[in-house]
């Protein structure tokens, strides 16, 4: 039973909160830009009404160490009052034609385009990312609304030759009801982007848990959103929020009221919701930890190729799914390759996300740093060579936050079976090693458990042929002379195996957010059974 308590995983300190009384103007300015409360405890639970009487959250700056606010989450009764009130709100978008639907989601856009600076540094505040990443996080919002205004006239079904005279087969989509968006730390706005925006199109009602250390981005984020249904008079339950950790998650999965389970997520925490749906039949979508590999050949530009794998190994401090952990090089540029990217390294400008020009943010989370930590140790005690990194930032104000060096390693085993290779470590930690030829470096990607994202450099036709090919890549994002991160909304987002074979965004992601019906329909005086089959008494 929940009670009204701290969540003990983000310990609550009073002498912590007694900072909080007194926030920063660094914090206080983007808080009251996003029209978020700078004092008192913050309401983080919205089915139309704000409300929120669970658990005390603190959110806390991974930069600073300061608690930016306290957030009031869901209590059981409040969730199971928020779906109630989503079901009634599915049923009142259902009704709305999907053209109309997509000309609200216009309007969020627009709302979300003239708040895009204050939301995108309330991402680097609370989550920890740069300035223009976190910017790019909300543009990628924007985009993606763009994008479902277009699909809401383009949601078709199809028409199905029928074998029967006079017939006609119709393959129909019509909405799915309550989709549960469950939220990674690390993209606070953009994920739930791809999924609301897709979501509305279709016709649903959203209801979002986002990560327990997030909640002042879905707080904002879900104010535009409501701004916007209020004024057009629809239900603000169209897309509920109900902050909170495990226990709210697991009730959001186990919930029959949720047609669809959109999860974005680590493995480990897939792997039990994953099981938790399908016990129930429901519908999920799984998008879960990535442990991408570069691989360089010895045609590719190098030019391009040293900086692409620098930021995917170091942007978003390696804290992104498609980051990029393991460097695979041929052995012919292996040395001239890793020179130049230890030396870009060693120009990294770390720092607080919100000054122009800092390339290194913190990491999340205090124990994001001990996770770090102990895989540099795994890698040391393991007899594998540290190239540069390995650290905390110590020095100066980079002690109160959560920074750690971007480590380079050439780990003594090559064999990706290896926990060093199998693993994805939420981290700035690039693994490296030679290969030969590129059935070699193909056999290296595969050969893990996960499969989000890869990305071959090379100018040699060939080599694109077979990466692509069936003997090629088996990630779901397969690129060439583009780096493992930073993918565009307009293509279908997400990995196979254990990364959960989920799709988000663009391609043919919508259809799982329906139900599909073959609709068969008999215009004739006549009543033939399929296949011929006779069936008269
Ligand atoms: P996490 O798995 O710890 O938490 C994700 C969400 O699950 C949070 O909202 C959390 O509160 C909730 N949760 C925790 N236990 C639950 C339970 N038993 N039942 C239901 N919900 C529960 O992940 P994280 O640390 O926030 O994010 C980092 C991970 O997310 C990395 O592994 C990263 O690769 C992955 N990720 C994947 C993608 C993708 O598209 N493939 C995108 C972003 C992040």
């Amino acid at each position: 039973m929940l009670s009204r308590r701290t969540v003990p995983s983000l310990c609550l300190h009073r002498s912590r909160l007694a900072k909080a009384r007194t926030l920063s103007s660094r914090a206080s300015g983007i808080l009251s830009s996003l029209d978020i409360p700078t004092s008192a405890e913050i309401p983080g639970v919205y089915d139309g009404q704000w409300k929120g009487t669970g658990d005390i959250m603190e959110s806390v700056c991974p930069t600073t160490g300061e608690v930016l606010a306290r957030v009031q989450s869901a209590t059981p009764t409040e969730l199971h009052v928020a779906l109630e009130k989503s079901k009634e709100a599915y049923h009142y978008l259902r009704t709305i034609p999907a053209p109309r639907r997509g000309e609200l989601l216009r309007q969020i856009r627009e709302a979300l385009a003239a708040k895009r600076d204050a939301l995108g540094a309330l991402v680097s505040l609370e989550m920890g990312k740069i300035k223009t990443e976190g910017i790019g996080e909300v543009q990628e919002f924007v985009d993606i609304c763009d994008y479902a205004v277009g699909l809401s006239r383009m949601m078709n079904g199809r028409v199905v030759a029928s074998e029967r005279p006079g017939h006609t087969i119709l393959e129909v989509p019509n909405p799915l009801g309550v989709v549960g968006v469950l939220t990674a730390f690390n993209f606070p706005v953009a994920v739930y982007g791809w999924n609301f925006s897709l979501s509305f199109a279709a016709g649903n009602a959203t209801l979002w848990k986002p990560s327990p250390s997030t909640p002042l981005c879905s707080i904002a984020v879900t104010k535009i959103v409501a701004s916007v249904l209020e004024r057009n008079g629809l239900p603000g339950a169209v897309s509920a929020l109900v902050t909170g950790g495990k226990d709210v998650g697991e009730a959001v999965v186990e919930s029959r009221d949720v047609n669809l389970v959109s999860f974005t997520g680590s493995e480990a925490v897939g792997r039990v919701v994953g099981k938790a749906v399908q016990s129930r039949f429901g519908k999920s979508i799984l998008e879960l930890g990535g442990n991408n590999a570069a691989i360089v050949m010895p045609d590719a530009d190098l030019s391009l190729a040293v900086p692409a794998v620098f930021f995917g190994a170091v942007g978003t401090a390696g804290q992104r799914c498609t980051s990029t952990r393991r460097l695979y090089l041929h052995r012919d540029i292996a040395p001239k390759f890793l020179d130049a990217l230890q030396k870009l390294y060693a120009t990294v400008r770390v720092g607080d996300p919100l000054t122009n020009g800092t390339l290194l943010g913190p990491l999340h989370t205090r124990a994001a740093v001990g996770i770090y930590s102990d895989a540099v140790q795994r890698l040391r005690e393991t007899g594998a060579e540290i190239l540069t990194g390995g650290l905390r930032y110590e020095e100066g104000t980079l002690r109160q936050g959560n920074f750690v060096q971007p480590t380079i390693a050439v780990p003594k085993s090559t064999d990706p079976k290896d926990t060093i290779w199998s693993t994805e470590t939420f981290a700035p930690i690039l693994n490296t090693a030679v290969f030969d030829d590129l059935a070699q470096a193909i056999e290296f990607n595969n050969d893990v458990p996960q499969g989000l994202s890869s990305s071959l450099w090379t100018r040699d036709l060939r080599n694109v042929g077979k990466w692509i090919g069936p003997e090629g890549s088996d990630t779901g994002i397969v690129n060439v002379n583009v780096g493992t991160s930073g993918a565009e909304i307009g293509a279908a987002f997400g990995g196979n195996k254990s990364t959960g074979w989920g799709r988000e965004s663009g391609g043919d992601a919508w259809k799982q957010y329906v139900r599909w019906s073959a609709c068969t329909i008999n215009f004739s005086d006549a009543a033939p059974l399929a296949q011929g089959v006779e069936f008269s008494a």
